[in-house]
């Protein structure tokens, strides 16, 4: 992921204090003194760590709550009810499961969208903290329990003051942002149009100025933020959110489905980012985003898997084929989105959406050891003939088989070392039926 993009067959790559200080020819690659240990990557690829831009920590809890239902009952019926019923127990729990899921499928860095302060955001960076992971937590900022058009229909525990989320941020980002080696990174979690004032927005991309970090938001996710925007300030809604200042290379909007041509101009000229989901907007029919047009317009893409209820999993390596296949059919040109561009969304792409491009993202001398092992010798990866296609179209996330963060190696053969998977596992299924109870939730069965 280097901008020549080479394969390098029989490589090696060398690790010192964190960082990568040798990448080539196995022959060639040798590290300064005597290596304290050696992995044998026999058979298997040594790919960047992919990068997850759109995440719902708190969704993992409820993974499959809401299938084949509408966007508003989706949110009022299901994900609202359970998840204004969290407690910070939960929030951990919840954390801890997608964590889990995501170092076992090869993701090393993601970006989390909005945190409630409900979740327990402490518990949650504590377990970023211990399991190794690079997280990027965004607490919520909001001011009306409002959808779009659709007001005060937002669950009551969900419900938070603008003042006090501008103030929590604040809090967290002093508590938080840039510790265990930097790899906590606290961020603004704009909730989407018609949860926020013209005003709360301004604020927003003050306070990110002021503390020099990033802001995330739904934007153009369904159709209705359009009509939203139009009605209330006739604008489009990046013209919107470019009037409120929150556009610029520290943003991250995910999802974009309906964005237009006028609106990606203003998001390449200021540099903002988009956060792809595409197993999620095909699950929620919130329809397909322009991708590979925005791309032409220059517009800097990531992926993001998005949430348990949307997706229903955490698995990039899934996503991207996803990404590969749903704009190959939808342009009817089996020419877009080839496997190696939709490799650069989830690993390179990714890292400059979070503003990490010169320190992760792609396997280069001096940037930060963060690392996946993808293992070819099984069925369904045989043979490969081009380990990119082979990643992108034939692989899945369990086909991981070791991940390296900040040079630590974080799982081994499969073998999560920062976390108790049982337990974890264990935790997560007895709180996700509590919390059904307690929300007086039923899921319909099929
Ligand atoms: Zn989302």
């Amino acid at each position: 992921m280097n901008p020549l993009s080479r394969v390098i067959e029989d490589g090696a790559v060398a690790v010192e204090g964190g960082l990568i200080t040798g990448v080539g020819k196995a022959d060639d690659v040798k590290p300064s003194k005597r290596a304290e240990f050696e992995i044998d990557a026999k058979g298997m690829v040594v790919v960047p760590g992919l990068v997850d831009t759109h995440v719902h920590l708190a969704q993992a809890l409820i993974r499959g709550c809401a299938d084949d239902t509408s966007l508003i009952d989706w949110l009022q019926k299901f994900v609202w009810p359970l998840q204004g019923n969290f407690d910070a127990q939960d929030g951990k729990a919840s954390a801890e499961l997608c964590i889990l899921e995501m170092i076992k499928s090869g993701t090393t860095a993601f970006l989390e969208s909005l945190l409630h302060t409900r979740y327990g955001l402490d518990g949650i960076a504590e377990s970023i903290e211990t399991s190794g992971l690079r997280g990027f937590l965004s607490k919520t900022v909001m001011s009306l329990p409002g959808y779009g058009s659709e007001q005060s229909i937002m669950h009551p525990g969900m419900v938070e003051d603008g003042e006090t989320c501008l103030r929590e941020v604040e809090t967290y980002f002093r508590r938080w942002n840039g510790k265990a080696n930097d790899r906590i990174r606290i961020w603004y979690g704009a909730r989407s149009l018609g949860g926020c004032t013209p005003q709360l927005y301004r604020q927003i991309a003050e306070g990110a100025k002021r503390l020099g970090t990033g802001v995330t938001m739904h934007l153009n996710e369904v159709q209705e933020d359009a009509r939203y925007a139009k009605k209330e300030f006739g604008k489009l809604p990046a013209e919107f959110m470019d009037e409120v200042g929150l556009i610029g290379p520290n943003v991250v909007f995910a999802h974009g489905v309906w964005l237009t041509e006028p609106e990606w101009a203003i998001l390449a000229r200021k540099h903002a980012n988009v956060a792809h989901c595409p197993s999620s907007n095909m699950k929620l029919s919130s329809g397909i985003a322009s991708v590979p047009e925005m791309m032409r317009a220059g517009v800097n893409v990531g992926l993001g898997c998005d949430g348990g209820p949307s997706n229903n999993c955490y698995d990039m390596i899934r996503e991207m084929k996803t990404a590969s296949l749903l704009h190959k059919v939808r342009t009817l040109d089996p020419l877009t989105m080839k496997a190696g561009t939709v490799l650069e969304m989830a690993t390179i792409g990714g890292a400059r959406a979070l503003g990490l491009e010169q320190q992760i993202g792609s396997i280069e001398v001096g940037k930060k050891a963060d690392l996946i092992l993808v293992n070819l010798r099984s069925a369904h990866l045989t043979p490969t003939f081009n380990p990119v296609s082979s990643i992108v179209y034939a692989a899945e996330g369990s086909d991981v088989e070791t991940v390296i963060i900040d040079g630590r190696i974080i799982m081994e053969n499969k073998v999560v070392k920062t976390l108790d998977e049982e337990r974890v596992i264990r935790v997560a299924s007895d709180r996700a039926s509590k919390l059904l109870n307690r929300a007086g939730v039923t899921i319909p069965s099929s």
